[in-house]
């Protein structure tokens, strides 16, 4: 069994990559940061309970968040499972970043996100399409500092022997493709 960290700054497209992992690959476990702490430490030594040698993928996305969090990690794994984290960051240009979200519009009816290339004015349910106060481009440059701020510590602590950048810029189906050989190299096979 593998754990499979996911690091990217907002908008890097950890969310696609997250999809694209649970839908192509054996993935037992996705943690969200929306999830507390606690409920985190018991997932993960549930999972690891019930996925040891299964080879299955417990995929970690908003923890840890901090350095402290990554060493408490490290602290629940023995020392075995603890060669089996593998941290996967997603790395975007900043002004890529600042470029893809301050042009996404979201339907103010569903939800649904629509990006620069969709050319429409308003959403196939028929709502109509806003820009978010999240996405302006002030508060998309605050939020990515706070982010490298924050993140940065947890990257380097894996960074030696752990951690592989990825990049996230190009067509989905590019980003896929080098996820793809990121995981190969960690031993971890894509689902038949
Ligand atoms: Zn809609």
């Amino acid at each position: 069994m593998k754990i499979l960290i996911l690091l990217g700054a907002p908008g890097a497209g950890k969310g696609t990559v997250a999809q694209y992992l649970a839908e192509n690959y054996n993935v037992c476990h996705f943690s969200t940061g929306n999830l507390l702490r606690n409920e985190v430490k018991k997932i993960v030594a549930k999972n690891i309970k019930e996925v040891l040698g299964s080879g299955s993928l417990v995929i970690l996305d908003g923890y840890p968040r901090t350095r402290n969090q990554a060493v408490e990690l490290d602290n629940m794994l023995s020392g075995s499972l603890r060669d089996e984290i593998k941290v996967l960051e997603l790395a975007v240009d900043n002004e890529v970043v600042v470029q893809r979200i301050s042009q996404r519009r979201v339907c103010a009816s569903c939800g649904k996100t629509y990006g620069p290339q969709d050319k429409i004015k308003v959403c196939a349910c028929g709502g109509e399409l806003i820009k978010r106060k999240d996405d302006e481009e002030a508060v998309v440059r605050s939020r990515l500092k706070k982010y490298e701020e924050e993140t940065r510590p947890v990257s380097d602590y894996y960074a030696a022997d752990r951690l592989v950048k990825v990049s996230g810029e190009g067509k989905p189906e590019e980003v896929a493709q080098r996820v793809d050989e990121t995981l190969a190299k960690f031993g971890i096979k894509k689902r038949r």
